[in-house]
């Protein structure tokens, strides 16, 4: 199957539409051995959106060749063959895989020489299984759908080339790609989703809305946003910010940078050191009182005294030299928010804490991963940590999900799931930590959240983090394309890792839960996805330029008029320009069109006569004309309710 064979659960596991396209898979070997005999199988897994099968060919396979491999695909699903499953023993298999009769159409000259050394590696208690349809046989351990002729829509799509097992010390095989539905309508609206994904292409629309870019000189990955991407970043964090502020969150800030011991306390080092960028080394950190400049004198602000302490008072030497002079740039807030948790003592009463920060966070993403702003390397987060009493535990999960629903609503999100990972029970103290009283009080407390709020959601069982349950969300665009876009966890270990306590009502020293949320997850990642959303048509309240006043003509008067109502939304900070040019009205408006401006305003000697304005709006076209305050008061309202 894939370089990484499955396992039998992961078998059992795989949909329907994942049967229909690797039993696709199949008829496209078939068909392609029809042609080239000689063809040399190696896997032919499912994947997202499709399927492929690698080959060993001299022949260079290309799209010319796609309608003839297609034409014989259709001849076998016409055939209607079935899928007949054969259990052999493993000296069967390594015959028929000698003899080349395994992925073929019956004996070859040459062995089937990846099968057989695939053969050579399925674990000795593994069933060995064949799947035959019509004169073709493969080894593979399924599922498969009944009949070829379930298949009932197929496409194959490009070729890639790939190292057999990932290897590069292995052949290079061709990769061809395809994709099958159980029928043609669903995979004409499946190719009419990508086309029309194409047009509103974050990377494509970033470029032409002058959102966003990446420099060279800066470094891959690493986003610089425009004043118009900007906006919508502000946009955003405002609305982050005055929805936590309703519900008691409190704004932290937090240096970009941090000790080694930070992240070794953490325990992201040594584990996650490889999506670290490689640690800065300050050799006169290690040593500070030896590396002070000649002449230095204390400073006078308050931040700088601290550094300027004695020695006697600046931390005790030991303290230093359990320090390596190693620093990190920060890959994620919650240890520094750990840190600030534990600076000031804490009793029960104040507890639920709630930590808020639009951090910045550094990952180093291999350089072939980087993807627009999908996938970057400089990520800024609508991070938050909960800190919380077992009994406020649910209260605060509940307070975290109806504020997913409130920003789905404002974003016009319809679709979306919630996969709720669980552990597994028989994997406590090695994959999960060792405590299944937390683990099925919290977990249950969770999926009580998620019965009662009426939120879709999916059960995973088996794949929470170590630490806790998580939830990630998944939503769908508006032309239907999935994206993940946040991650919600449950910590009951590393605030213990971290020695944080409260005292209790007893006047004990407990350790508080921690919930980590960032329900509007990166601005890159959100920015992204919405930019695809709207097609970069964003509503008033997000739109880059949010109204632009357009005169006809340039006479004095007019442009005095056009002025007087820019300087009025601009005092109500709306983000008003003014195209004072001489150039025609028409060309006016489709300079304003082209840049997706949501408002444009367009005076005439008429409207100035009447204390009016032209109303237009992008995609609408021109609604006539109205009185100037009532459209002012009109935008302010939409503005300020975020409406659609
Ligand atoms: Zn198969
Ligand atoms: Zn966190």
């Amino acid at each position: 199957m894939s370089d990484e064979r499955k396992t039998p659960e992961q078998r059992a596991q795989m949909t329907d539409l994942e049967r229909l396209r690797h039993s696709a898979a199949h008829v496209m070997a078939t068909a392609i051995l029809r042609i080239w005999p000689e063809a040399q199988f190696a896997a032919g897994p499912p994947v997202e959106n499709g399927f492929y099968y690698d080959v060993d060919l001299p022949h260079r396979i290309s799209p010319d060749d796609f309608a003839q491999i297609e034409a014989e695909m259709k001849k076998e699903t016409k055939a209607n063959h079935t899928f007949e499953r054969v259990e052999v023993s493993r000296a069967e298999a390594l015959a028929l895989a000698e003899a080349g009769e395994l992925a073929a159409l019956g004996p070859r000259p040459a062995a089937s020489k990846f099968k057989v050394d695939i053969v050579e590696n399925i674990p000795e208690d593994e069933k060995i299984t064949l799947y035959r349809n019509g004169e073709f046989t493969d080894l593979c351990a399924g599922p498969h759908v009944m009949r070829t002729g379930n298949i009932g829509a197929f496409k194959l799509t490009h070729v890639a080339s790939a190292y057999y097992k990932g290897d590069e010390k292995n052949p290079q095989l061709q990769r061809i790609y395809g994709t099958a539905f159980k029928n043609r309508t669903e995979m004409d609206a499946y190719f009419a989703m990508l086309e029309e994904a194409k047009k509103r292409d974050h990377r494509k629309l970033g470029k032409e809305l002058e959102l966003f870019t990446f420099d060279d000189d800066v470094g891959p990955g690493l986003p610089l946003w425009l004043p118009r991407g900007t906006a919508i970043i502000e946009e955003l964090e405002k609305l982050a910010k005055e929805t936590e502020f309703a519900a008691g969150y409190q704004r932290v800030r937090t240096p970009h940078i941090a000790r080694e011991q930070l992240y070794l306390t953490s325990g992201h080092l040594p584990y996650y050191a490889e999506s670290m960028f490689p640690p800065m080394e300050l050799a006169e950190d290690r040593l500070p009182s030896l590396s002070r400049p000649a002449g230095f004198q204390p400073a006078e602000s308050e931040t700088d005294r601290q550094d300027a302490r004695p020695p006697s008072q600046a931390g005790s030497l030991s303290s230093d030299e359990k320090h390596s002079g190693r620093y990190y740039l920060k890959a994620m807030n919650c240890p520094h928010h750990h840190k600030l948790f534990a600076a000031v003592p804490h009793s029960y009463r104040d507890l639920p804490l709630r930590f808020a920060e639009y951090g910045t966070n550094y990952r180093y993403e291999q350089s072939g991963e980087l993807f627009g702003l999908m996938r970057v390397r400089c990520l800024q987060m609508n991070d938050a940590h909960i800190y919380c009493t077992e009994e406020q535990f649910e209260d605060e999960f509940r307070a975290v999900n109806d504020m997913y629903l409130k920003y789905f609503k404002i974003f016009g999100i319809e679709k979306y799931v919630m996969r709720f990972s669980t552990h597994e029970p028989a994997k406590l103290g090695q994959k999960f930590v060792d405590n299944p009283e937390l683990w099925k009080k919290t977990e249950d407390m969770v999926r009580g959240v998620l019965q009662r709020s009426g939120i879709n959601y999916i059960e995973v069982p088996n794949e929470a983090a170590f630490y806790g349950p998580k939830i990630d969300v998944q939503v769908w665009s508006a032309i239907g394309r999935e994206f993940s876009i946040a991650t919600n966890q449950v910590d009951f270990a590393v605030p213990e890792r971290f020695g944080l306590v409260y005292k209790d009502r007893d006047n004990t020293d407990k350790t508080p839960l921690c919930i980590h949320r960032a329900p509007l997850g990166t601005h890159e990642r959100f920015i992204g996805f919405l930019i695809e959303h709207y097609a970069g048509n964003f509503p008033l309240w997000l739109a880059p330029e949010q109204v632009r006043i357009l005169p006809i003509g340039d006479e004095a008067p007019l442009i005095e008029y056009a002025r007087a109502i820019q300087t009025e939304l601009r005092a109500h900070e709306v983000r008003a320009e003014l195209d004072a040019s001489s150039d025609h009205i028409k060309a006016k408006i489709s300079a304003a069109e082209q840049m997706k401006v949501h408002t444009m305003l367009v005076i005439g000697h008429r409207d100035l006569e009447a204390n009016a304005v032209s109303l237009r709006e992008h995609g609408k076209g021109n609604l006539g004309a109205r009185p100037r305050d009532e459209v002012i008061a009109g935008i302010l309202s939409a503005i300020k309710e975020r409406r659609g």
